[in-house]
């Protein structure tokens, strides 16, 4: 009761007061691996055994490969530049959202906009700082308009995506989003069904939650993603995230 209030006050310090809902009935269910077609086995091209990495695979090697690039058709739409990703390269926890916005379109770094500031105090809420973590999205180039990502530019851009789980080899993944969360579990089922489960991704422990963009416009929505941020907290320090 008296640690739920601790956490009850600072994550009204650091994510707001506003709309804090609760499942009574939620339980920590680290460790399962609900039966969605996500298994880490099910994802095509992810070489799940870390040992079946290209050897002195670097991120660098990773953002040399994917260069000025031209694979799909983002880079006639309006892309000013490429956005890799931030962070720790060799972070125990790797957040992964869907696609550039306007702001990291033009500064060249993921999540700076609104939705970045608010997911830099989630981070902060768990006791770390957004330089310890590693951030990048599935989608490189900023999609027009902010729509969603089509088909054929996951498809081009998710190798480069995998490579870099490679590299950073991270005990948790945060999928930010129905987007993230479909495209690392093969799945279409919706972000409200998928958050709530830890899943196995590789040697990564997954867990989804909502987007930050989604809960600026849905505040209601933030005592979900504090619940998902103490699983990932209880992983990172319990030193079974996984590798
Ligand atoms: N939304 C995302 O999914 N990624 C960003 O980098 C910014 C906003």
């Amino acid at each position: 009761m008296r640690s739920s209030l601790v956490d009850h006050l600072r994550l009204c310090a650091q994510f707001g007061a506003d709309g804090i809902s609760r499942d009574p009935d939620w339980r920590c269910r680290s460790g399962d691996v609900p039966p969605v077609a996500g298994p880490a086995e099910a994802v095509a091209g992810f070489p799940l055994d870390p040992g079946s990495a290209e050897s002195g695979e670097t991120l660098d090697l990773v953002r040399t490969d994917l260069g000025d690039c031209t694979r799909c058709k983002l880079h006639t739409l309006g892309r000013r530049q490429i956005v890799f990703g931030v962070g720790n390269p060799a972070a125990s926890l790797m957040f992964i959202g869907e696609a550039p916005g306007h702001d990291e379109d033009v500064q060249g770094i993921p999540f700076v906009g609104r939705a970045g500031q608010l997911l830099t105090r989630i981070i902060e809420a768990i006791g770390l700082q957004r330089e310890d973590a590693y951030i990048a999205n599935v989608i490189k180039c900023r999609p027009p308009e902010n729509r969603n990502p089509e088909p054929d530019e996951v498809s081009h851009c998710e190798p480069f995506l995998f490579r870099q789980v490679l590299v950073i080899k991270p005990r948790v993944i945060v999928a930010l989003g129905t987007f993230a969360a479909q495209t690392l579990l093969r799945t279409k089922d919706p972000i409200s069904r998928l958050r709530g489960h830890v899943y196995r991704y590789g040697t990564a422990s997954l867990i989804p939650t909502f987007h930050p963009a989604y809960l600026l416009r849905s505040p209601e929505r933030k005592g979900d993603v504090w619940e998902d941020m103490k699983k990932v907290r209880d992983l990172l320090q319990r030193g079974d995230g996984a590798s």
